[in-house]
């Protein structure tokens, strides 16, 4: 990977982080919740449920964000964490926070959905 190519992929990673860290706020969905009407009250619920897996799936990709600008200081970057092989600039492209190969973020979906534990955030 070029100097070049590795700045234009920090850059991207740094508005991602922007973004996710000014986005999200949802602040008025966790309002506690006065109303008597039960409808209203399981509306706002499920409103705020909403919000929380919303503001969940933020708080993740934002710490996948963080650690990619980690490895770009660290000559780390576009290298997958688990088998060591160089990830593919196109999907690099689509998600430069990814920290896996296709192959391992396969492996790693798979196992979430047999574990139910909520897949990873398609990256
Ligand atoms: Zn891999």
């Amino acid at each position: 990977m070029t100097k070049t190519e590795l700045n234009a992929f920090r850059r991207a990673l740094l508005n991602r982080q922007e973004e996710l860290g000014n986005g999200y706020g949802g602040r008025e969905a966790f309002a506690v919740e006065t109303s008597a009407d039960e409808l209203d009250r399981i509306q706002h619920a499920a409103a705020r449920d909403y919000a929380m897996g919303t503001l969940e799936r933020a708080s993740n990709q934002l710490r996948e964000v963080r650690s990619a600008l980690d490895r770009v200081r660290t000559g780390q970057f576009g290298i997958c964490l688990n088998c060591g092989a160089i990830i593919n600039a196109n999907r690099l492209a689509a998600a430069p926070w990814a920290s896996f190969c296709i192959v391992c973020q396969q492996t790693a979906d798979n196992a979430d959905r047999e574990t139910g534990t909520p897949v990873l955030m398609a990256a």
